[in-house]
């Protein structure tokens, strides 16, 4: 069946569409209903639009995003009822020093006060590079503080794909960058410090190559869960390793991993670019493909992304895509009163 999807066959040499799929014939559902999508990017509404509409053929309901600021009440606006916001700084302005984090306190109060209850915390390598400071700094530490008091729930995306680590490599030591493992180390001391809030690790926690560490994490922070999104890096990550094991281990956290796309919003893109997102996602948690991705990946051994479907029974699915995130996110994250996790 889609196993016998090859490259080779086609003539399309399009990033998210290698393999000549069509997107708008949608495959079925395994389990009805719509799903959360709870890590997306999008910007203002005639952008967002197109993204909705594969969002739309692909079962996809309410949104989480981290829009900018000044696109949230038109969002609200144009799609009644479909965006929930988390917090983010102005990104253009990073390389700004300390009036980046001015800039970043006085958004975190308006985010509030436009009903966000969820802010990102973005110190991957890179990131914590260009902006002098990891999460242990004493900045960010008060800036956390801030969105402590105010109520605020957390995210964070601390790791990047393993492949990235290493001399010779994005993240080389002698750039003095951390090493993937160490990287972690200031994200337990923030889970240890804020037990009483939820916490959201983006992309698997960025641990999809280490699930043993991640399991580690897991039990020993009930308040700690994670998003499925990163379509590339997720996809090759489950690829490279043993099928079983990885499959066991979504079954045995069933009820801390929720849906996520990490769709970004941009001119570039059209309704297929957005829709292959989709797509590949539902093979791999719906179904037992075991091939060619569609998705070009420059990270992806010799060259070939490969896509290994875990076909998730119905009532893990059922989680994944839904109840977790209305418990977690609709439940603990936007319910005002104080939180127990
Ligand atoms: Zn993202």
């Amino acid at each position: 069946m889609t196993d016998k999807i090859s490259a080779a066959t086609t003539t399309s040499v399009l990033p998210h569409n290698r393999l000549g799929i069509n997107y708008r014939a949608v495959p079925p559902r395994k389990i009805s209903g719509l799903i959360i999508d709870a890590h997306t990017h999008t910007r203002e509404p005639a952008l967002t639009r197109e993204f909705l509409r594969a969002a739309d053929a692909y079962g996809i309901g309410r949104i989480w995003t981290m829009a900018p600021l000044e696109d949230v009440e038109a969002l609200r606006e144009a799609f009644p009822g479909r965006f929930e916001f988390i917090a983010i700084p102005k990104w253009q302005n990073l390389s700004a020093g300390e009036e980046f984090v001015k800039e970043w306190r006085r958004r975190i109060d308006e985010f509030y006060t436009h009903g966000s209850r969820l802010i990102k915390f973005h110190n991957a390598p890179g990131t914590q590079k260009r902006m002098g400071m990891n999460l242990d700094h004493p900045e960010m530490q008060s800036i956390m503080r801030q969105a402590y008091d105010l109520g605020y729930h957390f995210m964070t995306h601390v790791g990047d794909p393993k492949a990235w680590f290493g001399e010779g490599k994005k993240y080389d030591p002698k750039d003095g960058h951390k090493s993937f493992i160490e990287q972690f180390a200031m994200l337990d001391r923030m889970l240890e410090k804020y037990p009483d809030r939820v916490h959201l690790g983006a992309h698997i926690g960025g641990s999809v190559e280490e699930l043993g560490n991640l399991q580690i994490r897991l039990d020993r922070f009930p308040h700690y869960i994670v998003d499925s999104s990163a379509t590339k890096w997720i996809i090759r990550g489950i690829a490279q390793q043993p099928l079983e094991p990885v499959r066991e281990f979504f079954i045995r956290n069933q009820d801390r991993i929720l849906f996520g796309s990490d769709l970004v919003v941009g001119e570039k893109y059209d309704f297929d670019h957005y829709a292959s997102r989709y797509w590949v996602h539902q093979q791999q948690w719906e179904t037992d493909y075991f091939g060619e991705s569609p998705i070009d990946d420059p990270d992806a051994e010799k060259g070939i992304p490969q896509l290994h479907g875990l076909n998730l029974p119905a009532e893990v699915l059922e989680k994944l895509y839904r109840t977790n995130a209305e418990k977690w996110l609709f439940g603990k994250v936007l319910r005002e009163s104080s939180v127990s996790c």
